[in-house]
């Protein structure tokens, strides 16, 4: 191990909670000698400290970790020289591979230069992380997937369960399971899931009416955050309608598709092969882990990040990278499985987030005025939001009657 993985080991790495994959990735970090923590969810302490250390240019999910990072460097068990943030980076056409740079400025700033920022790179598909072995990678991809799984079973199990709070009940043990199973691997994780989906089955439904279901896409943070979405899938499920969010696997299979390109277009055969061997290995687990899941969900399995482009293709460039184009091709996924809305999700002033929203009009005229919203979000509660998110789901429920009778029409 190099020195300065040796010298991580002696910190514990804290993580943000932008979903419940944190914990999968802390299981992941522990199982590989590190000493993680998963940082507490984001509240209105972490908005006042984010805003404190921005200047109001940035994107919201910025404010947010930034405020959760300060927020724990105000707390009496933090001890600097023992501390480390993680922070992934990427490239592309928007903001984020700044975060981690400007993450040290500020805690330089706030007088921290001992903390270290960890931030695995999209540039070779986070797959080069110093001092995280393959087995980190195997044990973060699987329980990434896995967490995918729960997710998906939790939302389209909780609009039809018979005994209020059951299914958060279960989806916490199940999540504790997973967790477990990877920090310590006594069992094969295919056993974990198998226990998983014995206790989803258990909890008695009534699926005689299926509710209208809204595909919820956009940018990553923000639709996988509940904090900063202001509760989004929960809102949808008090109004009568079932969530779909696309899932985090979604940007990780993205980032192999784009390695695979650019070492092919620079002419790195090694490189090339690494990563489609890598994308083969990922999608075979990917599989592995959704199919006992193909009789209870309608949504178990990803497309290949090339279907979704296809998908998009005909409203963007496949040479127009980031979450735009994957917003588009997803929305587009949904539909095909039975969606009836769309909710595009964005922080306010998001780069890719306004290019969505600026195809939405057209798209929605080639899928037969399918109802799509677009939300942006910047850590305030708009009555009026909720307003629109009411006419919404009420035009959700009269696309799903008529394409019922447009289906019958053409039996
Ligand atoms: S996707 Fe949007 S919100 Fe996220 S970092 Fe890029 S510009 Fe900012």
């Amino acid at each position: 191990m190099s020195t300065s993985a040796q010298r991580r080991m002696g910190r514990t790495i804290y993580i943000p909670h932008m979903s419940d994959h944190a914990y999968v990735v802390r299981a992941a970090l522990r199982a590989s000698g590190f000493d993680a923590e998963v940082l507490p969810e984001s509240d209105q302490e972490t908005l006042l400290w984010g805003k404190k250390y921005s200047s109001g240019k940035e994107c919201f999910p910025f404010i947010t970790t930034t405020g959760d990072i300060v927020k724990k460097t105000k707390s009496p068990d933090f001890v600097p020289e023992r501390a480390a943030f993680f922070m992934p980076t990427a490239h592309g056409p928007c903001r984020f591979g700044q975060y981690c740079q400007l993450h040290r400025i500020i805690l330089d700033k706030v007088g921290l230069p001992q903390v270290m920022v960890l931030s695995p790179d999209s540039q070779d598909s986070y797959s080069s992380i110093e001092g995280l072995n393959l087995d980190f990678q195997i044990r973060g991809w699987l329980g990434i997937v896995a967490t995918d799984i729960l997710e998906k079973l939790a939302r389209e199990t909780r609009p039809y369960e018979h005994i209020p709070g059951q299914t958060d009940r279960v989806y916490q043990e199940c999540l504790r399971l997973i967790s477990q199973n990877l920090e310590g691997r006594k069992a094969s994780i295919l056993k974990t899931m198998r226990v998983v989906r014995h206790k989803f089955s258990e909890i008695p439904l009534d699926r005689r009416v299926r509710k209208p279901i809204i595909g919820v896409v956009g940018e990553i943070y923000i639709r996988s955050n509940r904090f900063t979405n202001n509760n989004l899938v929960r809102k949808i499920e008090a109004l009568g309608g079932e969530a779909w969010v696309a899932p985090i696997c979604e940007w990780i299979f993205y980032t192999n598709y784009q390695y695979l390109a650019r070492s092919r277009d620079l002419g790195q055969r090694f490189e090339a092969l690494k990563a489609r061997l890598k994308n083969q290995i990922q999608v075979w687990m990917e599989h592995m882990l959704a199919r006992p899941f193909h009789h209870m969900l309608l949504n178990a399995e990803e497309p290949s990040t090339k279907k979704v482009l296809e998908y998009s293709a005909p409203y963007m460039h496949p040479s127009f990278g980031g979450e735009a184009i994957l917003s588009v091709g997803k929305a587009i996924d949904y539909i095909k499985r039975g969606a009836s809305g769309i909710i595009n999700t964005m922080p306010f002033t998001c780069m890719p987030g306004l290019v969505v929203t600026a195809i939405s009009k057209k798209f929605r005229e080639d899928f037969h005025n399918i109802p799509w919203l677009n939300i942006a979000y910047d850590g305030q509660e708009e009555n009026t939001a909720m307003t629109r998110l009411e006419a919404f789901m009420h035009q959700a429920r009269e696309y799903q009657r008529w394409a019922k009778e447009h289906a019958k029409s053409h039996i």
